[in-house]
């Protein structure tokens, strides 16, 4: 979609990156015009009005330009400053995790409103979780955004019939391919899957049709985790065709 010449939009910063002696380019996700690249002037000045504003993470009022190359910021209001995330390393390293999936999985200028919901919903619920020093919700919030996101894009997994033989799924340890698109009945494992436990797949069925709000407030053992996270990470892995940079840190900060 073209831009307009002036445009007015919230954003949320995914990347940015130093130019020149004191400009950035940054990388917004925006529910209307989906990623869009843009020039901030003279914001790693000290007098600069934009500075502050413009933070990873930070849910912003923006007004924007279109360029030739790039758009150019012209105001910013930051709106959601989300403190406590980056006070804590852990919460920190989860909310570059989900910023560096989204910049990762979706094109620029491919609008996906509903998507960015679920982003700005997601570094909100890491926020509490930060502010309680409470773990465990925060990271389902994050196995929540692996599952919603893969939905959002047309890669949901199939987590109740054996995606190749088509049969029901038994209360029973099953397997489960990323390549070929989710869970495998115990006769179908020799197609080299993974195996899944009851635990996990509850979990990850929950996880996938559950609305957030209404997520019980289930108890998740390390060895359940150690389950589910690969898991899905090899289902993104998969789709991305590529690894994410912050998923060594986040495996430093287990
Ligand atoms: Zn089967």
């Amino acid at each position: 979609m073209p831009h307009p010449r002036v445009y007015s939009t919230e954003g949320i910063i995914l990347r940015r990156t130093d130019f020149g002696e004191a400009d950035r380019i940054l990388t917004i996700f925006t529910p209307a015009y989906g990623k869009v690249r843009a020039i901030a002037k003279g914001v790693r000045r000290t007098t600069s009005r934009l500075a502050g504003h413009l933070e990873p993470f930070t849910r912003t009022q923006l007004l924007l330009a279109s360029g030739r190359n790039l758009d150019i910021v012209t105001q910013a209001e930051g709106r959601e400053r989300l403190e406590a995330l980056r006070g804590d390393v852990w919460h920190a390293t989860g909310a570059w995790y989900v910023a560096e999936l989204v910049d990762r999985f979706l094109e620029e200028d491919d609008p996906h409103p509903r998507f960015y919901t679920l982003f700005a919903e997601t570094l909100r619920r890491m926020e509490a979780g930060a502010q309680a020093h409470e773990e465990t919700r925060s990271w389902l919030a994050l196995r929540f955004f692996e599952l919603r996101l893969l939905g959002e894009l047309g890669y949901r997994p199939n987590l109740h019939q054996c995606v190749n033989c088509d049969t029901p799924l038994r209360p029973e340890e099953n397997g489960y391919s990323p390549d070929l698109g989710g869970a495998l009945c115990p006769a179908c494992l020799h197609l080299g899957a993974r195996r899944v436990s009851l635990n996990a797949l509850k979990v990850l069925r929950l996880l996938q049709t559950s609305e957030w709000e209404a997520l019980p407030a289930i108890r998740i053992e390390a060895s359940l985790r150690n389950e589910i996270e690969p898991l899905l990470r090899a289902t993104l892995r998969y789709h991305l065709d590529r690894d994410l940079k912050s998923w060594s840190f986040l495996n430093d900060t287990h």
